[in-house]
Formats: structure tokens, sequence, C-alpha cells
């Protein structure tokens, strides 16, 4: 197996193999969440993916506030790996303000 599809597959399987969990995923500092649809955010197949989830009605605001929540954690840290590359993406992308500048003072 592909390890793209591994990863795939492993998000599935964390989401109790719902689809529609693994796209409303919000723990971005998770290794695999930039790879959990079987490509990468660099990939714009990604950014489709994450924009369809606005069709879950009641769940996306939920998953943007439990974005948003995580993101200006005190344990979150944008200086790690590629998160401020990906907070970045999804303010352009999904048009969603995370409030980055408190987590930064
Ligand atoms: S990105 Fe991490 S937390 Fe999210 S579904 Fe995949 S394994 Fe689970």
């Amino acid at each position: 197996m592909k390890k793209s599809k591994a990863i795939a597959k492993y998000c599935k399987e964390c989401c109790g193999d719902s689809h529609k969990e693994v796209t409303l995923c919000h723990l971005i500092d998770c290794p695999l969440w930039e790879f959990r649809f079987g490509n990468s955010a660099s990939n714009k197949e990604f950014w489709e993916r994450m924009k369809r989830a606005k069709s879950y009605k009641n769940d996306y605001p939920k998953m943007v506030e439990a974005l948003r929540d995580h993101i200006q954690s005190p344990d979150f840290t944008l200086s790690r790996g590629r998160y401020e590359y990906l907070c970045s993406k999804i303010e352009v992308e999904m048009k969603i303000g995370l409030g980055r500048l408190k987590c930064l003072k």
C-alpha cells in the first residue's frame, strides 16, 4: 500500500470510519493532518475537499470554532513544523480568520 493511502486509511479509522469526520478534523498539529485525505496541503484537491466541508451546515461552524480554539490554546505554537504555512493557507483558502495574532503575543 502506498504511504498516502495508508495515511488516509489510518485517519478514517481514527474517525470511526467516517469520511465526514476526517474532513472535519481540526487537530492541525497532528502530524498526519495535512495528509489525511491521501494527498497533501500543497495539492489543490486537498483544499477542494476542505471547502466541501462547508456543506456540513451544522458541523462546519463547530469545526471552525474548534480549530480557532485549538490554535489559540497555550499549548499550540506556530513555530512548530509547517503550522504557520497551514494556518496561512487555511485563512486564504477557507477565508477563516483564525485569530493567530493572539497566540503570538
Ligand atoms: S489528522 Fe490525526 S487526529 Fe485527524 S483524523 Fe488523522 S490521525 Fe486522526
